[in-house]
């Protein structure tokens, strides 16, 4: 199974679901009991365009007392009510620099996104964890690719593959000590390249 990035869809608004009204009553997802619609409930959210205000049905479940709200997951609103987009582009950033610059500076800078140092760690961490299970359940990321090998002088392709590691010291929480991390790099080179 290849992944491939998905244009963000617009949550259902058919008469039967209208912006995430799913009934006066559903199954609720933490215990299968019946959850009864509460009221539409207002929630500010961060996109690339600002932040905007959405107004979603909210749901109770009185066996375990806890709210559900359909819209939101079917938005994709994730972590600290960002939108698909704006996590998306607030997890490139943390990876490239530190979480406190990807704040203060890259996002402000270049797409107006204003988000704490906190929130820009928990959407790129949330992020990482998400790569994480695909990689566990061994989905392949990104589109398939034909290499054109060299051939040898019997006629089968070779390539020369190489692999290095780097130590990375990491520091727990207020500064405990943590164990050190190893990242790999690997690399493949034909032939003709090397020479
Ligand atoms: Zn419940």
């Amino acid at each position: 199974m290849a992944w491939e990035p998905k244009p963000w869809k617009r949550p259902p608004t058919s008469s039967k679901n209208r912006e995430g009204y799913e009934g006066a009553r559903l199954v609720c997802p933490h215990c299968s009991q019946d959850a009864r619609f509460v009221e539409r409930r207002p929630k500010w959210c961060q996109s690339l365009l600002g932040t905007i205000q959405v107004v979603r049905p909210y749901y109770h479940c009185r066996r375990c007392r806890r709210g559900h709200i359909p819209w939101d997951q079917a938005a994709g609103l994730g972590v600290a009510a960002l939108t698909p987009a704006a996590s998306e582009v607030a997890s490139i950033a943390g990876v490239r620099t530190s979480f406190a610059r990807s704040a203060e500076v890259t996002l402000q800078k270049r797409c107006g996104l204003r988000l704490s140092e906190s929130t820009v760690q928990r959407v790129t961490e949330a992020a990482g964890q998400r790569l994480s299970e695909l990689q566990h359940q061994k989905v392949k990321l990104g589109a398939d690719r034909v290499w054109p090998w060299q051939r040898d002088a019997c006629g089968k392709s070779c390539a020369y593959a190489g692999l290095d590691a780097t130590g990375v010291r990491q520091q727990g929480e207020h500064g405990a000590k943590a164990d050190g991390r190893m990242g790999l790099c690997g690399h493949s080179l034909q032939s003709a390249q090397r020479a």
